[in-house]
């Protein structure tokens, strides 16, 4: 089916001339690239490559890293409240737990696929070993559109969900969290579904939760504030005044809602925001919050009446000019199509992999700088870590402690990461990666291959 689509492809662009061969090898070699370039795993993987090659790391350990330890597909039967049944696909994987239990969000949204989750798994390995955190890395999804279900349908669909995972989950084993359209409801949901069936309540088995049942102050906003510190770090070494910076942000949800806010109560413009309804503009700087309480009550930014903004679409977002872009949407969203086009000097990966490695190539030739996303989004695991530390000593800090500690752990592997890069005349991406896959391997060497 999908390789007609693409012969009809073909053909439609030189509709009156026959295809030679030749043309169709270059056209196959051109579509095996894009496909490669647009799968996350596969992205992935070429990201060790190229670490390993600056590393000069031994074939086998490559070997190693490019693989996962499990991977568990599961059906979730969910009785609809119109009676009736729909069977929606879930995932859960863990790339290494070489370092300790796994650690990794999950989400609920409609394009969630193995490959996707297994990509997000490898990045939570890297990233929480960049902050030298006992973690490993994972994570989850369920593939489904959560706005067309009902609370109860919802309840009903992590419940299941966590059954299904349960005996690959616990908090020595693999500690859950929330993601794109997952909350702390959601973690409320699998912490009781997890706690009835272990017969005790067990809120260490996921972080994000509600703070009354053991969650952390400062988690929500904690992806949002890791953020805005490496953001204010680099701004410092660059010689950039971070008020005075024109900033553009994809993705206005937990992530991008909350550096957002940030930046806009410290001043800077933020001339561009969206979610996937679309994007709002304006030259002057938006009103971020005024957007956030619009957002918050549920609607989309599409709706919001103000005759000063202009609709665009998230595509155009992208190539707005500006200082600082941020995604914090989706994986693959600046690529080798759109990267020629990118117009700012800071790209801030809120996202998960919004950047593939061809876009990288483009950015670094044309003086962009990229802060990779397992350095700049790691506030997040970094409450969560500390969560899972409070829950297990029945013991809670304030939020001064929280932030403190969470601003000591980031500006640490920034700094690393900095220096690394230039003393190695390097990406941020391939600094960053030098680090964290470096205790990967050593903990490989010392733990040995069992048997
Ligand atoms: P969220 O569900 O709270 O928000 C996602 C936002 O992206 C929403 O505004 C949504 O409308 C928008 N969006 C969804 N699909 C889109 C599309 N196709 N095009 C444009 N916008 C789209 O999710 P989040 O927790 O903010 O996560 C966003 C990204 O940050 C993901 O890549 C996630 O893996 C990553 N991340 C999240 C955390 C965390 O603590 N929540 C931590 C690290 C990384």
């Amino acid at each position: 089916m999908l390789e007609n689509k693409k012969e009809d492809q073909t053909k439609l662009i030189y509709p009156d001339v026959p295809i030679t061969s030749n043309q169709i090898s270059i056209s196959k070699r051109v579509e095996k690239e894009t496909a490669i370039e647009n799968k996350p795993f596969e992205v992935a993987k070429k990201q060790i490559d190229i670490v390993a090659e600056e590393m000069g790391l031994n074939h086998n350990i490559k070997k190693f890293l490019k693989r996962i330890e499990r991977a568990l597909i599961v059906s979730i039967p969910i009785k609809m409240d119109n009676g009736d049944l729909e069977i929606f696909e879930g995932y859960r994987v863990h790339h290494s737990t070489i370092r300790g239990p796994g650690k990794g969000g999950i989400r609920f949204a409609p394009n969630v696929n193995l490959d996707e989750v297994k990509a997000l798994a490898m990045w939570m390995t890297w990233k929480c070993s960049l902050l030298d955190l006992p973690l490993g890395g994972a994570k989850g999804g369920i593939c489904v559109d959560p706005r067309y279900l009902s609370r109860t349908e919802l309840e009903k669909l992590t419940r299941r969900y966590t059954s299904e995972i349960i005996n690959i989950i616990g908090p020595d084993i693999d500690i859950p969290a929330p993601d794109v359209n997952t909350n702390a409801q959601i973690m409320a949901w699998i912490m009781d579904t997890y706690s009835m069936n272990k017969g005790r309540a067990v809120p260490g088995v996921v972080t994000g939760k509600p703070i009354e049942i053991g969650g952390s102050v400062g988690r929500e906003t904690a992806t949002g504030m890791g953020l805005y510190f490496v953001l204010e770090a680099f701004c410092e070494k660059l010689n950039l005044d971070l008020k005075s910076q024109k900033i553009v942000i994809q993705g206005f949800g937990n992530v991008g809602g909350t550096v957002a806010n940030l930046l806009f109560k410290e001043g800077c413009k933020i001339v561009a925001v969206s979610d996937i309804s679309g994007g709002i503009f304006s030259s002057e700087g938006l009103e971020i919050d005024k957007l956030l309480k619009w957002t918050r009550e549920g609607k989309y930014l599409k709706d919001y009446k103000d005759e000063r903004y202009r609709l665009i679409t998230n595509e155009d977002l992208l190539t707005l000019e500006c200082d600082v872009l941020i995604p914090a949407a989706l994986e693959n969203q600046i690529t080798e199509t759109n990267a020629n086009e990118i117009k700012c000097k800071i790209v801030l990966e809120g996202a998960n992999g919004p950047t593939t490695p061809n876009a990288d190539k483009i950015l670094f030739n044309k003086g962009v700088h990229v802060v990779p996303d397992i350095l700049a989004n790691a506030g997040g695991v970094c409450v969560s870590y500390f969560e899972y530390v409070q829950d297990i000593h029945a013991y809670f800090w304030d939020l001064e402690r929280i932030n403190k500690e969470l601003k000591m752990i980031i500006l640490k592997a920034f700094e690393q990461v900095y220096t690394l890069s230039k003393d190695k005349k390097t990406t941020l991406r391939t600094a960053a990666y030098i680090i964290a896959v470096s205790r990967i391997v050593k903990a490989i060497e010392l733990r040995g291959i069992f048997p």
